[in-house]
């Protein structure tokens, strides 16, 4: 018996199978997934690989495999063969995304996260007797033996702090065999301090009724099919889904939840918590510890967590039996990697739930474009929710004209409308959120006489402003500088910060409303594990005055006393260089606006802006999704962009300037002479607009056309041949519909 392998390490060479002779006592372990140890090439160190085939004779002369660890399904192969394909990359790096966390080194570190626990060997009566009759003569064994006797499972240092007495006398009963001591192996389980009062299911209205028995019928029925769950923020999504998923876990299925990362917030899980209780739950994201992350994943795996909610990646977690997969906030980017293997978990998602019969549902009160569009056009299931589900309002929005603004000679951050309605809401003991789509002090550094501008030297790209170290920095290589003073090229004096940010508002805020108490969330604000969760529940439970933050206070969550929603500048996200700044804008500002009035009280939304006749800025002050969706889908169409084609991005990056240039020319010959002319019109290769990072240039070549799976084989046998031409420093790197076309 011969196994194919795929060796475990990323070189683009490597992605190919190799043969191994699988010796008789492996024979029956072999299956189509299984982990091995091989040797390879000259070194004596064995490396790591994957079998994904299995044959009988091989046409080379071939070495044996040395070990045997089981570890993936085939069906897991399969899918990472079929993500290689279709994402350009290494199957190798798609398995690793379907394996436990961690490196092999750290995982052998983690793995035995264990604690001595000590218990009395013998029962109460025979040591009381013992005690009685003088055979335990000691004060200090008997003081400790009652410890034991009180405290079963506790510690050898629990031991030494309540009973002031040293590891000495724990020795001497275990080896005079009164105690016994047990290695226990404990959990790292991030929901353990969490304190939830259970929540029963909530009666549906009609419109969720409605949505729900569609979606159950699929549970029922075992079949494939997508839905998309289309409702206003409020209107009772989450409570659909929770229902849901109670349905699948009654018909012994398990559950698959994909949330933002961002939108992974404690209030969140804690729903989700109340519902089916913490050892029912698996929670995967990135801000968890590699401990932690491990013990879910196996806490899954066996079969003990039946519902997984995580970010993107958690789409590979090693769960059995699916019912049904859930994918909330389904137009939020972050579904979509930017790295390699450039995955879309909800493409992943769909292939799994075809292959398991179960419905795959997607909710969103702002749905993708390319989403709403097969929903309007029949290859998914449109489910709509109009009204919130708790009969609260929703908020009124107000649009500002900066330029007024402006023109009035108010040069501050803020309106007059929206400085009286902080006041006002401050009076009336009411909370707001102001939000800025921007991190730090400022953005960039330029010169008011020349407009030079101060760029990293690696990346060129401007530097940005980090007040609190008084530091220039570049986000992209992390170079950092001194701030200048001085203008390098023409000397002037002028030079200074552009833009707005976070810290400064919050100044300025406090400058403006000295009573008010502030609180600011963004990147700076929250890096520690729980930094969001505190800053949250400081806001929601000390009455904090106002939140000042950016995207991370967009996005779930619910503070019932939050009456005012003020929006800075809604333009950032509508200048940037993107087909799909409208529809950015429109979410954030859909979103924002979501967060006011979520209850009794009335919501008051007030967006400011330099661009107030801009449609998806109208579209979002009057909440209309389907008046935008019909002006934006009407401009794509004109302008050939998703979802009428699929704009393929091949990236190129080099240390030399010379072989970034041939190697983007000859896949341009490449594609012009492979792909079809008729469906693919392929671009000149030019420089990225950031077109050096960490001193490699940058090229790409944009190809628009409608991704098939003739185009799917013409562009990786182009990445074969690229790799054959055996280049020194230049990589290639293929991304269709990316998040980022910098
Ligand atoms: P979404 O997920 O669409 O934003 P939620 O599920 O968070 O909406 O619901 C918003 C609020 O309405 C929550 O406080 C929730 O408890 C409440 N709610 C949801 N469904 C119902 C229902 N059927 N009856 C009463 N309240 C409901
Ligand atoms: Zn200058
Ligand atoms: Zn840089």
């Amino acid at each position: 018996m011969i196994a194919e392998v795929i060796i475990n390490r990323s070189a683009k060479k490597l992605n190919r199978t190799f043969d191994y002779n699988v010796p008789k006592e492996f024979e029956e372990l072999i299956l189509i997934g299984s982990k091995v140890l091989v040797p390879f090439g000259r070194t004596k160190k064995l490396e790591e690989a994957y079998v994904v085939g299995i044959k009988e004779k091989s046409n080379y002369e071939v070495k044996d495999i040395s070990r045997v660890k089981n570890d993936l399904t085939d069906k897991q192969i399969e899918l990472a063969k079929w993500m290689a394909k279709r994402y350009f990359c290494n199957i190798s790096d798609c398995i690793k995304l379907m394996t436990a966390p961690g490196s092999n080194r750290e995982k052998n570190k983690i793995q035995e996260k264990t604690i001595n626990c000590v218990y009395l060997k013998k029962d109460d009566e025979t040591i009381g007797f013992e005690i009685d009759t003088g055979a335990i003569k000691s004060d200090k064994q008997k003081k400790v033996i009652k410890f034991i006797q009180d405290n079963p499972g506790c510690t050898i240092p629990e031991i030494e702090l309540f009973t002031g007495y040293t590891r000495g006398i724990v020795k001497t009963l275990e080896k005079n065999d009164y105690i016994e001591i047990i290695q226990k192996k404990i959990e790292r389980n991030p929901l353990i301090n969490k304190d939830v009062k259970q929540t029963d299911k909530l009666k549906l209205t009609e419109e969720q009724r409605l949505a729900y028995d569609k979606i159950e019928n699929a549970i029922k029925k075992e079949k494939y099919e997508q839905f998309l769950l289309y409702g206003v923020t409020g209107s009772g999504k989450t409570e659909v889904y929770l229902q849901l998923i109670e349905k699948a876990l009654k018909n012994n299925k398990t559950a698959v939840v994909l949330v933002p990362e961002i939108s992974l917030t404690p209030q969140m899980i804690d729903r989700f918590v109340a519902r089916f209780g913490k050892d029912a739950i698996a929670v995967l994201h990135s801000k968890l510890s590699i401990g932690e992350r491990f013990d879910e994943w196996n806490r899954i795996k066996e079969e003990r967590a039946k519902i997984v909610i995580g970010a993107r990646s958690a789409i590979f977690a090693p769960i059995k039996n699916i019912g049904i997969i859930i994918i909330d906030e389904e137009h939020d980017s972050s579904y979509k990697s930017e790295m390699s293997p450039r995955y879309n978990a909800k493409e992943i998602a769909k292939k799994i739930a075809k292959e398991e019969h179960i419905p795959l549902v997607l909710g969103s009160a702002t749905p993708d474009l390319n989403t709403y569009y097969k929903a309007n056009n029949g290859n998914i299931t449109k489910l709509t929710l109009t009204k919130r589900a708790n009969a609260s309002n929703l908020p009124t929005v107000k649009v500002i004209d900066l330029k007024q603004e402006l023109a009035n000679g108010n040069r501050t951050m803020l309106s007059v409308n929206l400085h009286t309605a902080i006041e006002r809401n401050i009076k009336a003991k009411k909370q707001t959120i102001l939000f800025l789509n921007r991190r730090g002090y400022s953005t960039f550094i330029m010169c008011r006489d020349c407009g030079y501008v101060v760029q990293c030297p690696n990346c060129n790209i401007s530097l940005t402003y980090h007040s609190f170290q008084n530091k220039l920095k570049c986000h992209y290589c992390g170079h950092e500088e001194k701030v200048a003073t001085v203008c390098p090229e023409c000397h002037s004096k002028k030079i200074r910060y552009f833009g707005t940010g976070t810290q400064k508002l919050e100044n300025e805020i406090r400058k403006m409303f000295p009573k008010a108490t502030t609180i600011r969330m963004d990147v700076d604000t929250v890096n520690k594990k729980n930094s969001h969760e505190v800053i949250l529940n400081k806001f929601k439970n000390d009455g904090i005055d106002i939140l000042i933050g950016t995207q991370m206070v967009v996005k779930g969550h619910h503070f019932p006393n939050v009456t005012l929603v003020g929006v800075i500048s809604a333009d950032s996200s509508l200048n940037i260089d993107d087909y799909r700044a409208n529809e950015r804008t429109f979410q954030i500002l859909t979103q924002v606006a979501g967060r006011a009035g979520r209850e009794k009280l009335e919501g008051k939304v007030i967006i400011q802006t330099y661009n107030p006749d801009n449609f998806s800025i109208e579209c979002a002050r009057k909440q209309d999704y389907d008046l935008f969706y019909e002006t934006e889908i009407a401009l794509r169409k004109q302008l050939k962009y998703p979802p009428f084609c699929d704009i393929i991005v091949i990236g190129f990056n080099s240390l030399t300037e010379d072989e970034i240039k041939n190697t983007s020319n000859f896949v341009y010959e490449y594609l012009i002479q492979h792909l079809n002319k008729v469906n693919f019109k392929v671009f000149k290769p030019l420089p990225s607009p950031i077109d050096k990072i960490q001193n490699r240039f940058r090229w790409r070549i944009i190809v628009k056309g409608i991704m098939t799976d003739e185009a799917n084989v013409v562009l990786n046998n182009c990445l074969q041949n690229v790799v054959e031409l055996n280049l020194k420093s230049t990589r290639v790197s293929i991304d269709v519909n990316p998040n980022n076309m910098m």
